[in-house]
């Protein structure tokens, strides 16, 4: 047992409390992580605002790097000292679909009630996602960990534990693009940006970012996108079949507004398919016209996470980052301590910011 500082969420909607919390030792196969840094996402905010439902309190927190501080019975390859990536993905390994290849929809479920959580006086404290990394530490499943070099500065790699893994391998792993394709990233934000780049590594051939924002289409093309598309114009699609000829391969949503789902299908080409990667909120529903896509052969596919494998995929990112190749510094719009978790928030909330990361100082 031990004592650690997090920020935790009492009540939908309202700001997080700094508090101290009481996370117990790992367990079997379990290993805990002193980290270094945690990216807030808007998969934290979405919960923290009531959005997807959930236990409280709770403690949100999913993107996050550090060093191994403490490790259970049965674990393998992972020690004491370990630079590492802390991801959302646990999984069992056992399934039938982890057995298949598919980590990120492992079937066992995981009750955060139940996690190494609790209130500084003993209550429930809901380890939300699995994690929990809105705090100093993080006590977590070995399958959510990966090793990662000592050389890669551990706020860019805490970006990979999410929005990272989620837009390169949206194009990589669910879209399958290869050299010479076409593809349409809806959204240019966190996720948006490492698809484009996704895109880019991958060798597309017309990279088309569709924003809101002007501002977000000229970062866009920093991340590799060959044409921006303003998503205020009338017919956006338009726009961007001109500039690709035939259409996408793929088109990566990665927002959750219900106007982009409706129209990400008018941009694909004959075969193309979607790649449905933002989450709206419970109940929110999408239109599109059945006989549009099986008249031409085109797709609608769901993606968590990239369909990562995080042991295969993190460490080639990480690879790439080095080389130059994957671009993390330039994801970071501002840095903050865990007392400005609110601030930096807030900050996520106006839409302007890339990620946002909370530091923790050792001193
Ligand atoms: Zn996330
Ligand atoms: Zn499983």
């Amino acid at each position: 047992m031990t004592t650690i500082k997090a920020a935790v969420c009492h009540e939908f909607g309202q700001p997080l409390v700094v508090e101290d919390v009481t996370l117990r030792a790992p367990e079997m196969g379990e290993i805990e992580v002193t980290l270094d840094a945690v990216a807030i996402c808007h998969s934290d905010i979405s919960f923290a605002e009531g959005g997807w439902g959930g236990s409280l309190p709770a403690v949100y927190g999913h993107e996050a790097a550090g060093r191994i501080s403490g490790v259970g019975g049965g674990v393998n390859g992972l020690a004491e000292g370990d630079a590492v990536v802390v991801t959302l993905i646990r999984a069992c390994g056992a399934c039938p679909t982890c057995s298949e290849g598919k980590p990120v929809i492992c079937s066992t479920p995981y009750d955060g009630d139940k996690g190494p959580l609790s209130t500084a006086d003993g209550g429930k404290l809901h380890q939300a996602m699995a994690c929990g990394a809105f705090a100093e530490k993080v006590v977590v499943d070995q399958s959510q960990v990966v090793k990662i070099s000592d050389d890669i500065p551990k706020e860019a790699a805490s970006l990979i534990a999410c929005g990272v893994i989620t837009g390169v391998g949206a194009v990589v792993n669910a879209a399958q693009i290869r050299a010479g394709q076409d593809v349409v990233v809806i959204g240019a934000g966190g996720v948006g940006l490492n698809a484009i780049q996704g895109a880019r590594i991958a060798g597309a051939r017309r990279i088309v970012a569709v924003d809101m924002s002007e501002e977000k289409l000229a970062i866009a093309k920093e991340f590799g996108a060959t044409d921006g598309v303003l998503a205020t114009e009338k017919k956006p699609f338009v726009k961007a079949m001109r500039a690709m000829g035939r259409g996408a391969d793929a088109v990566i949503v990665t927002v959750g507004a219900i106007p982009a789902y409706d129209e990400a299908p008018r941009y694909l080409a004959p075969g193309g398919k979607v790649i449905m990667v933002g989450m709206p909120h419970s109940g929110a529903k999408s239109t599109y016209e059945p006989v549009v896509l099986a008249a031409i052969g085109q797709g609608m596919q769901g993606s968590k996470m990239g369909d990562v494998v995080i042991k295969r995929d993190i460490p080639w990112m990480v690879d790439l980052y080095k080389q130059g190749r994957l671009k993390l510094d330039e994801l970071i719009s501002g840095r903050w301590t865990l007392d400005q978790i609110n601030e930096a928030i807030a900050d996520t909330k106006t839409g302007s910011a890339k990620r946002n990361v909370i530091l923790f100082d050792r001193n």
